[in-house]
Parts: C-alpha cells; sequence; structure tokens
C-alpha cells in the first residue's frame, strides 16, 4: 500500500521536531531537512507540528 507521505519544501531549519513526534518513527533528519521512509503512516503530526510550515502533503499525482 501506498500511504501520502509529506515533504518539505524547503523552509525547514532542521529544529527536529517531525522526528521527536513521528509516532512511526519515520523521520530521520538530514543536513538538507527530514527524510521519510516507507514507515510513514500518514498520520500528519510532523506537518501539524513543524514550526516552519515546512512539512505538506504531496501534490495530487505527484507520487512516485
Ligand atoms: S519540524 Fe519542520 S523545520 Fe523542524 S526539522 Fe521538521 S521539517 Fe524541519
Ligand atoms: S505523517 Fe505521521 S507517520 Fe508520517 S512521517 Fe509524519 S509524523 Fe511520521
Amino acid at each position: 500500500m501506498t500511504v501520502a507521505k509529506p515533504v518539505c519544501p524547503g523552509l525547514c531549519t532542521a529544529c527536529g521536531q517531525c522526528a521527536q513526534r513521528c509516532p512511526a518513527g519515520a523521520v530521520a533528519l538530514a543536513l538538507r531537512g527530514p527524510e521519510i521512509d516507507h514507515l510513514c503512516v500518514a498520520c500528519g503530526t510532523c506537518i501539524e507540528n513543524c514550526p516552519e510550515e515546512a512539512l505538506a502533503w504531496p501534490a495530487e499525482g505527484s507520487e512516485g
């Protein structure tokens, strides 16, 4: 099953909130921002808690 995954449009300050709050442990912080892996359950917690509003769902049709 493919789940929607948040994407980072470049506003990320690497604060680490998304990685700390992800209930699935799906977020790893890299130098350029969060990397979200297949463990994501599309709960939206990272999007809701990002102080920079750097996370959003991918645009429809951009999957893959
Ligand atoms: S919460 Fe937002 S600003 Fe902080 S590391 Fe995650 S994507 Fe970047
Ligand atoms: S949507 Fe939920 S499970 Fe997916 S990366 Fe964000 S916090 Fe983690």
